[in-house]
């Protein structure tokens, strides 16, 4: 663990033991659980829920522990790390029902829709979510401003997440097998729309020219995430910056393209509200700010070479800072 830099939560098991270890920098969950006497573990709380397992407590960043038959032993290797999870398991990875590091997911996604609907208010009849993940943020949007949650999409379960399909073709056919409009919902009315994030555009594109189709009189897009604009280093597979649509055009430009009427992002500073008090400095944000707390290794951006990933530091259209 001294000599890995990055992410990783693993488990190594025999017939007699099991080691957990998280990184140093606690970027991934893991958790631990009891079901009687027997001990498991999982990245994320919900999983324990599933198995029926008591939660017991989360793995610290940089601590191993070994489980065998003379008990559970905790390691602290105090590898050097700064706490700094992944603020993106909150916004999109984890299950709404799973708590992280002592973090609901739900309430943190419920503060996220709070924060937008201070920060992006606008006229509207009704507020829908784009499920999953922006469905909890449209909740806290809809009890901050007072407008009314709906159903707006009903999703298929039955299918996997869009952004991680290979083609533009597979991604563009997933997205209207997965997702289907409820018209008696927005046929006539205005919509504001809330996703967790925007990665290249072409989804919210085609989720919103499907709300207009439905009937709706106005769609307002809101990003229950900052826009992203540089590469994740530690594992998360976010495209290039030449595919990132918010490293290409303007706020005003990528509402535009998806068709939207008006369109809003989280603040940067909004992602430790999000998180709740006693969050500052303990969080990754360097997709969205650029400010990595890790080293990032040679392999690291030997990796990214090799995926055809630009690296450097050129300027994006649109900072942060001036959102
Ligand atoms: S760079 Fe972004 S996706 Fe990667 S660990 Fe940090 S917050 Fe998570």
């Amino acid at each position: 663990m001294f000599s890995i830099k990055g992410a990783y939560s693993l488990l190594v098991m025999s017939p007699r033991k099991i080691i957990a270890a998280r990184d140093p920098n606690g970027f991934r969950p893991l958790c631990m659980g009891k079901i009687g006497d027997s001990v498991v573990f999982a990245s994320e709380s919900a999983a324990l829920d599933a198995v029926g397992a008591d939660f017991v407590r989360d793995v610290e960043p940089g601590e191993i522990v070994v489980v065998d038959q003379n008990g559970i032993k905790s390691i602290k290797t105090h590898c050097g790390g700064k706490r700094s999870v992944c603020v993106f398991e909150y916004i999109y990875f984890a299950r709404t029902d799973s708590v992280i590091d002592g973090i609901s997911v739900y309430e943190a996604r419920k503060r996220a829709g709070k924060i937008l609907a201070r920060t992006h208010p606008v006229e509207a009849d009704v507020v829908i979510g784009v499920p999953e993940s922006g469905i909890d943020a449209a909740i806290g949007y809809s009890e901050e401003s007072g407008i009314p949650y709906e159903k707006g999409i009903n999703k298929n379960n039955y299918i996997g997440r869009t952004f991680i399909k290979p083609t533009q073709q597979q991604r563009q056919s997933s997205v209207k097998i997965k997702l289907n409009p409820l018209v008696s919902a927005v046929k006539g009315k205005r919509v504001v729309m809330i996703d967790d994030s925007i990665v290249r555009g072409t989804t919210m594109a085609r989720i919103v020219s499907m709300i207009r189709a439905a009937g709706a009189a106005e769609v307002h897009i809101r990003f229950s995430s900052p826009p992203f604009m540089w590469p994740c280093y530690y594992g998360t597979d976010i495209p290039s910056r030449e595919e990132l649509v918010a490293c290409n055009y303007t706020i005003e430009e990528i509402g535009k393209l998806c068709g939207a009427d008006s369109i809003g992002f989280l603040p940067a500073e909004g992602l430790c509200e999000m998180l709740g008090s006693g969050c500052e400095g303990k969080y990754c944000h360097g997709c969205f700010t650029g400010e990595y707390p890790a080293e990032i290794t040679k392999r690291n951006l030997k990796g990214k070479e090799r995926s055809g990933q630009r690296f450097d530091n050129a300027p994006c259209v649109q900072k942060p800072e001036d959102l």
